[in-house]
């Protein structure tokens, strides 16, 4: 049977000329050891952001689409110039683009808002550009290649700005719209993070979400393996800004890698992980600018513990906890599910819970930017209780970082909480709240935000 690779490359990895060139050598290898080889783009970096700005922006003054416009012409132009300075037909087809993207930014002025639906309209035009980029570089360099728009094979869901993919209707176009390509020995060059609803109305996985589209295609065009590009050498141990001996991770479960996706480690959308993991593919994350390195290697989970125990340390800056207090707590049922119901109705997601023992309060996390309302619904929902002082306070913490310890080995060792404590304590941090995942594959605890790198530093000491 023909071998067949997934590559996907971020943002950055196709930001300029120099990082396209990169491209073009990692392309260059693959050829030669893969059957079938295809590539997904993320948008070039900074653009997706640049159209969003661009477009909110207009919807009050029209001129700052101009604006836009002229910003993402030279961008993409220049980078044109520099890798196929003949490629008329891909320039026209980008500045196509830009006029469609013109068009909506009107509609949105003379409309005054922007809908989610007309926002990934706006948002997909990044990736339609970058894929004519990359397609038109690589066949200029021998490596010959089409650029797809996946509107025409990702079938989604109707949920715009998060849609979800459709896997068996994509698995079926991938057989009509991508086996051809392979058929005739090209590169598809596949747009990440877009779709198309049956209806055929553009959809966006969601900020991030070219990483799930390689995931997507890996799923249904039945690769080996996937391999995702970004700009680090794959899952570091820590932050190496936060840790200056943090190191790569050379292979990681599922589970692990979901955790540390959850808690602030940008390297995996953590959506990504779900189709890949549950057909068993090899997942690979590699650094474009490095490409000689092995990065990392994300495996299953088959139940067995991994070597060592603490594999990773994440902090998660931008949070606070809201602690609802009060002896009338005390054995009445429903006080847990009515906060959290609370706080459902503002919209925010809460990162972490625990509820001491004595039943006396209750705090969970969220982010500080959601601190407001959250509070005000709080005190809304228990305007009664806290007027009977039943329940004494509700009140947030200033800023705080979560900092998780992640290692699916930790479930077969004890004394590993134990030893991150005493770490913590050498170090003279002081720990806030501390929650420990019933996977027993995390260890989370809440830090003032002052004290994030001390805590991830000491943590670290422990990763052998
Ligand atoms: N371009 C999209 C974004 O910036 C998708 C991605 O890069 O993964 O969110
Ligand atoms: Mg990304």
């Amino acid at each position: 049977m023909a071998s067949t690779l997934v590559m996907k490359f971020g943002g950055t990895s196709v930001g300029s000329t120099s990082a396209i060139r990169q491209v073009i050598k990692i392309a260059f290898s693959a050829r030669r050891q893969w059957d079938n080889v295809a590539v997904v783009v993320s948008a070039m970096s900074g653009v997706t952001d640049a159209l969003l700005e661009g477009v909110t922006a207009s919807i009050r003054d029209v001129t700052c689409a101009d604006r836009a416009v002229a910003a993402l012409r030279e961008k993409h132009f220049n980078t044109l110039d520099e890798l196929a300075p003949g490629a008329k037909d891909v320039r026209a087809k980008i500045g196509g683009y830009l006029d469609e993207y013109l068009v909506l930014c009107h509609a949105i002025h003379v409309l005054g808002v922007a809908s989610p639906r007309i926002l990934d309209a706006v948002s997909s035009l990044g990736e339609l550009m970058s894929a004519q980029l990359v397609a038109t570089a690589l066949t200029e360099e021998g490596i010959f290649s089409v650029a797809v728009d996946t509107r025409t094979v990702v079938v989604t869901d109707e949920v715009y700005q998060s849609a979800t993919a459709l896997m068996d209707e994509t698995t079926e176009r991938c057989k009509t719209i991508i086996s051809p390509v392979f058929a005739r020995g090209l590169i598809p060059v596949l747009t990440g993070f877009i779709g198309a609803t049956r209806q055929g109305i553009t959809t966006t996985l969601g900020r991030g979400g070219s990483d799930i589209s390689g995931a997507i295609f890996g799923v249904t065009l039945d690769a080996d393996e996937i391999w995702i590009w970004t700009d680090v050498n794959g899952v570091m141990t820590a932050d190496p800004r936060l840790v200056k001996a943090a190191h790569t991770i050379p292979t990681l479960t599922f589970r692990e890698i979901s955790e540390l996706a959850f808690y602030g480690a940008k390297v995996l959308h953590p959506k990504a992980i779900r189709p890949v993991l549950e057909r068993g593919k090899k997942l690979w994350v590699k650094n474009t600018f490095a490409p000689a390195e092995p990065g990392t290697l994300i495996v299953p989970d088959n139940g067995k513990p991994t070597d060592g125990t603490i594999r990773a340390v994440t902090a998660f800056k931008g949070q606070c906890i809201i602690t609802v207090e009060g002896r009338g707590m005390l054995g009445v049922p429903g006080i847990a599910a009515r906060t959290f119901g609370a706080v459902a109705r503002t919209n925010t997601s809460v990162s972490m819970i625990s509820q001491a023992s004595s039943e006396q309060s209750i705090c969970f996390v969220v982010s500080c930017s959601s601190r407001e309302t959250v509070l005000c619904m709080m005190r809304d929902e228990f305007r009664f209780e806290l007027a009977c002082k039943d329940i004494d306070r509700i009140s947030a913490s200033s800023e705080n970082a979560i900092i998780t310890v992640v290692g699916a080995g930790m479930r077969h060792t004890p004394g590993i909480a134990g030893k991150i404590f005493s770490a913590l304590g050498k170090a003279g941090v002081n720990v806030i709240a501390i929650a420990q995942g019933s996977s027993e594959c995390s260890i989370s605890l809440v830090v003032d935000s002052v004290e994030t790198t001390k805590a991830v530093v000491a943590i670290h000491q422990l990763i052998t």
